[in-house]
C-alpha cells in the first residue's frame, strides 16, 4: 500500500498541503500525509479495503483519491491566497509574480510611483488539489480582470445604453451576444437584462500628487442707494474671477478616487469682486405705462433747478424724432394741440380715477383730438422738438391733482432702467 516513491516525492516537495486550509495551517503537511498514509494501510489492514484521503476545502469535499491516486491528483503548485484566504493555485510562480506586479502597475499613470495592494497578499508553494490548479491564462484573467459573474440587472428610467456600457465597463455587442439578442432588438421594450461582471480579487492603491488649476468665482456687493427705483441695477464694477493652482495628493483604489488632500495652493490671479448699486425707492402704485417705447432713457429728470421747478421728466435719445408716443393710461384726452405756452404741440389726458392727469410735450404730430377716450398704450402722437425745445424729446409730466410730481414715482415697475 505504501508507495515508496511517492512518499519521498512529497517529503521533497511538500510545504503545505492545502488540505481544510484552516484546521491546518501551520502544522508540516508531510507529517499529516504520513499519518494519513500510516492510517491508511492500517485501516486497508484491518478491513481488507480500499480506503484513500478525503481532500476538503473550506468544509467541502473536493476529491477522494485512494492512495495510489495521490500522485495523479496532488501536485506540486504555488498557491494564491488574499487576505489569508485561499483564491487558486497555478503552476508558473514566475507567472504569477509577474501578473501581481502588472496588476500593481495596471493603474498608476506615472510608473514611478508606488503602488501597493489593499489586500493582504501572498503566494504559497506547496501541494495543490489538482482541481484547484489553473492555466496561466486563466490566472492572469482573474488577477487582471476579477472574477467573472453573469448578473441581471434591471434597467431603471434613467438608464440608457451608454451609462449601462460605462457603468459595467462592457460593450453593447457583448450584451447582445449575452442576451442574445439579434440585431432588431428593441432596448426599450427590456426590463432586465444579463450583464457580466468582474469582481475584482485584488485593489491596487497609490497615491500621487496632482495639480490643477481652479477659478475662484467672484462675489458680488451690492450698495443700496434709496434715491433709485427698486428697478434700478448698475453695475459698477465687472466681476472677474480669479485663479489659483492647487496641488492635491490623490489617493485612489483602482482608478477610482478615494481621497484628496490639498497641499498647497498659490494664486495666479486674484479675483475682483462685481459692484452692484441697487435702488430701494419704491415704485407708486398707478403703474403708468412709460410713453415712449422707442427709449427709456432720461435726459433730464423730475426736480428742482436753478431757473425753477423741472416740471417733468425728458425723454431723449438719438433717433428720437418721430417716435410713438402712447397713453400711459385709458382715459379721456383734455387737451391736444398747440397753446403757445412753451410746450408747443402738447397732449394732457385725464386718467379714469379723476386725480391723475399726464401731459406729453414738444409732439411733432398728434394723433388725437381734444375729447377722444384712448386706452392705455394707444398711440397720441410722436416725438418732436415743437415750443420751446432745443431738440427732439417728450418731456413728459404726471399730475396729482393737478400738480406736477415725479413721474418715475408713478410709472410702472420694470419699466425704468
Ligand atoms: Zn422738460
Amino acid at each position: 500500500m505504501y508507495n515508496k516513491s511517492l512518499g519521498s516525492f512529497l517529503k521533497k516537495n511538500i510545504t503545505k498541503l492545502n488540505v481544510n486550509p484552516r484546521m491546518i495551517k501551520n502544522i508540516r503537511i508531510s507529517f499529516i500525509i504520513f499519518s494519513m498514509l500510516a492510517f491508511i494501510s492500517t485501516v486497508n489492514y484491518w478491513n481488507n479495503q480500499n480506503y484513500g484521503l478525503i481532500l476538503s476545502y473550506k468544509g467541502k469535499e473536493i476529491a477522494k483519491i485512494k492512495s495510489e491516486e495521490l500522485k495523479e491528483n496532488i501536485q506540486p503548485a504555488v498557491g494564491l491566497y488574499v487576505d489569508n484566504e485561499f483564491v487558486f493555485a497555478t503552476k508558473n510562480k514566475d507567472f504569477l509574480r509577474n501578473i501581481l506586479s502588472e496588476l500593481k502597475q495596471k493603474y498608476v499613470k506615472d510608473k514611478n510611483l508606488c503602488s501597493s495592494f489593499v489586500e493582504d497578499v501572498r503566494m504559497d508553494c506547496g501541494l495543490y488539489p489538482f482541481k484547484e490548479i489553473i492555466s496561466d491564462e486563466e490566472a492572469k484573467e482573474l488577477i487582471l480582470s476579477g472574477k467573472k459573474d453573469i448578473i441581471s440587472y434591471e434597467i431603471s428610467e434613467n438608464d440608457n445604453w451608454d451609462l449601462i456600457c460605462e457603468k459595467f465597463n462592457t460593450t453593447i455587442e457583448k450584451i447582445k451576444e449575452l442576451n442574445n439578442f439579434d440585431n432588431e432588438f428593441q432596448p426599450e421594450n427590456l426590463s432586465t437584462i444579463n450583464i457580466e461582471t468582474f469582481e475584482k480579487i485584488i485593489h491596487v492603491k497609490y497615491s500621487q500628487m496632482e495639480q490643477k488649476e481652479v477659478q475662484i468665482a467672484f462675489e458680488s456687493i451690492k450698495t443700496e442707494d434709496p434715491s433709485k427705483f427698486t428697478t434700478f441695477k448698475q453695475v459698477t464694477q465687472k466681476g472677474i474671477n480669479g485663479l489659483e493652482v492647487h496641488v492635491d495628493e490623490v489617493t485612489y483604489i483602482n482608478d477610482e478616487e478615494v481621497t484628496r488632500v490639498n497641499i498647497s495652493r498659490s494664486t495666479i490671479k486674484e479675483k475682483i469682486d462685481e459692484q452692484i448699486i441697487i435702488g430701494t425707492k419704491k415704485i407708486g402704485d398707478n403703474n403708468l405705462l412709460w410713453p415712449v417705447p422707442y427709449t427709456k432713457n432720461i435726459s433730464s429728470p423730475f426736480g428742482q433747478r436753478e431757473d425753477g421747478l423741472h416740471t417733468g421728466i425728458d425723454i431723449s435719445s438719438s433717433g428720437i424724432a418721430n417716435q410713438d408716443v402712447v397713453a400711459c393710461s385709458g382715459g379721456t384726452v383734455t387737451h391736444a394741440g398747440d397753446n403757445n405756452n412753451g410746450y408747443g404741440n402738447y397732449v394732457t389726458i385725464l386718467h379714469e380715477n379723476g386725480k391723475i392727469s399726464t401731459l406729453y410735450a414738444h409732439c411733432s404730430k398728434l394723433s388725437v383730438k381734444c375729447g377722444d377716450k384712448v386706452t392705455k398704450g394707444q398711440k397720441i402722437a410722436e416725438v418732436g422738438s415743437t415750443g420751446k425745445s432745443t431738440g427732439n424729446h417728450l418731456h413728459f409730466e404726471v399730475r396729482l391733482n393737478n400738480n406736477p410730481v415725479d413721474p418715475e414715482d408713478y410709472l410702472v415697475v420694470g419699466q425704468i432702467n
